[in-house]
């Protein structure tokens, strides 16, 4: 039994961009769709209420190691998972914990049987292998599962960048093996993706990718990406893939990106992708609006009367002024969070959905020649 089944229900004739439905075993999700960020079991300052019923998302992204450290995921399992202990009836995807034990822990000695790490909280010692973060995700009741990978800091030599992908593809058949066992028997769906990794070398990317490939996974993601490496180069990472990751299967760019880069992922045949960039950034007083960006503690917001984005029919954008989440925001007011991070999170579904509708309407190459123009319109 496959936990999540793919249908691609459009294609764009000029680029490889698809449209199509994702089958989960907490509902079907349009795609290409974005996934918010829910690090701590929480999009950070929105309930469940505000997620699902106003901003009608239908997938979130957890992270495996900020809940495996802290509440820890026997708690999370015994609560009945975490659907449940979040009041999240729709579907979650969790990350491998790679990525964090990476950038987050302070010592780690990778091994070939995993990695051990310091919590980042109180350094306590812990380990993560191929089989432990399967059993991690498990315990939380993610649908879709993310394999162990080793995530190298950028740049690297070709040399290590090699030795990491290898060990990522010897870790994803482990994961890969016991997630399989662990399903047999099983009533509930769940999908494993393994990572492909490989730095900015094409040749490692594509090699990761044909070993893969042969685990025959529900989908693939695309990791390794927006470690601060010159932009162009994580779209052409991504191209370099997209050949041999099977087409009836999702493709998942993860850790992307800022809005104007949606359309040139999707273009380059991503389904999903996630960031926490419209959570982060609207907390910090960076809004995304279909003109651009707005910087909110700017004085000439002061009495601004109009909304953050004219367009936008968001809950703020709705009822709330320039001036009024401005005088929130010099205040420290808990509800400038809330409200920011309603629109910004809007902003990113809504073009999303923008780029759904475009790639069903046989325009979506239209479409992002738009995207492109408007972006370097406000470059330069
Ligand atoms: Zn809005």
């Amino acid at each position: 039994m496959r936990g999540v089944k793919f249908e691609v229900v459009a294609e764009c004739p000029e680029t490889r961009a698809r449209a199509g439905l994702l089958h989960t075993p907490h509902g079907v999700i349009e795609t290409p769709v974005f996934m918010p960020v829910g690090t701590q079991a929480t999009v950070k300052g929105l309930s469940e209420r505000d997620l699902d019923e106003d901003l009608g998302a239908r997938i979130l992204l957890a992270n495996t190691y900020h809940l495996y450290i802290r509440p820890g995921h026997e708690l999370i399992r015994k609560l009945g998972g975490l659907h449940r202990f979040m009041a999240w009836k729709n579907a979650i995807l969790t990350d491998s914990g790679g990525f964090q034990v990476f950038s987050l822990s302070g010592l780690r000695k990778i091994s070939e049987h995993g990695v051990v790490f310091q919590s980042h909280l109180d350094g306590s010692p812990h380990q993560f292998t191929p089989q432990s973060t399967v059993d991690v995700q498990l315990a939380l009741g993610s649908d879709i599962l993310m394999a162990l990978d080793e995530c190298p800091e950028y740049p690297v030599s070709h040399e290590y960048a090699r030795e990491s992908m290898q060990r990522t593809v010897r870790w994803a058949r482990q994961a890969d093996e016991h997630f399989r066992k662990r399903m047999e028997g099983s009533k509930t769906g769940h999908a494993l993706f393994p990572i492909v990794q490989g730095s900015m070398f094409p040749d490692l990317r594509r090699e990761c990718a044909q070993a893969l490939v042969e685990l025959d996974a529900d989908g693939y993601a695309v990791g390794g990406l927006s470690v601060g490496e010159p932009r162009p180069l994580s779209l052409e990472m991504v191209e370099a893939t997209e050949q041999i990751l099977p087409s009836d299967r999702p493709r998942y760019a993860m850790g992307v990106g800022m809005p104007a880069e949606l359309a040139e992922y999707v273009a380059r045949g991503i389904d999903m992708m996630d960031c926490v960039l419209p959570s982060r950034n609207a907390r910090n007083g960076y809004l995304f609006t279909s003109a651009g960006r707005i910087i909110i503690k700017h004085a000439r917001y002061r009495d601004d009367e109009r909304p953050i984005d004219e367009k936008c029919k968001c809950y703020t954008c709705t009822r709330y002024s320039r001036a009024y989440l401005r005088h929130l925001f010099q205040s420290g007011e808990i509800l400038y969070a809330v409200l920011a991070t309603r629109h910004n999170i809007r902003r990113y579904l809504d073009i999303m959905h923008g780029i759904r509708r475009a790639i069903i309407a046989n325009s979506f190459a239209d479409y992002l020649r738009c995207v492109r123009q408007a972006s370097a319109e406000e470059a330069g």
